[in-house]
């Protein structure tokens, strides 16, 4: 993944503030590795901030504090050297419900952003090391910025999901393409990157969507094969349980930190670990 230079010196200012003011001196290493030394890290900082009655106690975090979220998450196997995986050259992105990989991995998408962005969200991901791609809607992003790019500049990566969210299935390819072009036009010019995912509203598209998103330069157009709500993942495939390539869908709504938590164990529980989608699609 390149990034140009508009796009990473903004980004690692944000990152150093967050830094600072999270006192976090972890470099960005393995994710795995840096997953339990985030534990370890958020477990003495809640131990030491707690008044000590007794040396030998060991404080839990508070419930659903920032680092009972971190405590929670299991420690994944290693993540696989990423394969991308071959892009059709037909004109039209291709549409996949799952990435079609046999890698042990899953993908953690949050879409949409008008309606909540939780604040502790920012800093779970960082601790954490969760991998998320963000499908926006632009005007959304447009008025959250700072909030997206905080995000972005702990390892989120910003998509395309319209401007309006209406239905694009059985639009005209000048209506589609103007919501999606308008959409990756503004995104890259907030963030300085021009967005090479696309997510249709309610997952609804026609092949006329699947020429259009190409033509704004999405390499992929992806649907999803969980939801995640209030903490319960919800399974759209027979299987009933996450497999290799997964799409796991959230939103910006209020329990997004509990959805990130419960995608997260589902990942675990199935043998995989979680992965940037944009690793994989390039
Ligand atoms: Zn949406």
């Amino acid at each position: 993944m390149s990034a140009t230079p508009t796009r990473r010196i903004p980004a690692v200012v944000t990152l150093l503030a967050l830094l600072a003011l999270t006192g976090c001196a972890v470099g960005r290493g393995h994710p795995a590795h840096a997953r339990q030394v985030a534990a370890a890290e958020a477990t003495a900082s809640a131990s030491a901030a707690t008044p000590s009655v007794s040396p030998s106690v060991t404080a839990k975090p508070a419930f659903k504090s920032l680092a009972w979220y971190v405590s929670q998450v299991p420690t994944f196997p290693e993540a696989p050297v990423p394969q991308p995986v071959p892009l059709p050259t037909t004109g039209s992105a291709p549409f996949w419900h799952r990435l079609p990989t046999d890698q042990k991995v899953a993908f953690i998408t949050i879409d949409d952003g008008g309606l909540a962005r939780p604040p502790g969200v920012i800093d779970f991901i960082w601790e954490a090391r969760i991998p998320v791609t963000m499908f926006l809607n632009s005007p959304a992003a447009a008025e959250h910025t700072d909030y997206f790019r905080q995000i972005e500049a702990v390892g989120g990566v910003v998509e395309n999901h319209t401007i309006a969210h209406n239905s694009l299935a059985g639009r005209s390819y000048d209506y589609q393409r103007q919501e999606i072009c308008g959409a990756a036009d503004r995104l890259e010019g907030l963030f300085g990157k021009r967005p090479t995912l696309f997510r249709p509203p309610f997952g609804e598209h026609d092949s006329t969507t699947l020429k259009a998103a190409h033509d704004c330069g999405a390499k992929a157009v992806f649907h999803w094969t969980e939801t995640v709500h209030e903490g319960k993942v919800r399974y759209q495939t027979p299987e009933k349980v996450v497999q290799p390539g997964d799409v796991l869908l959230m939103h910006f709504r209020p329990a997004l930190m509990d959805d990130l938590l419960a995608a997260l164990k589902a990942i675990h529980r199935a043998g995989l670990t979680p992965a940037l989608l944009e690793q994989y699609v390039r």
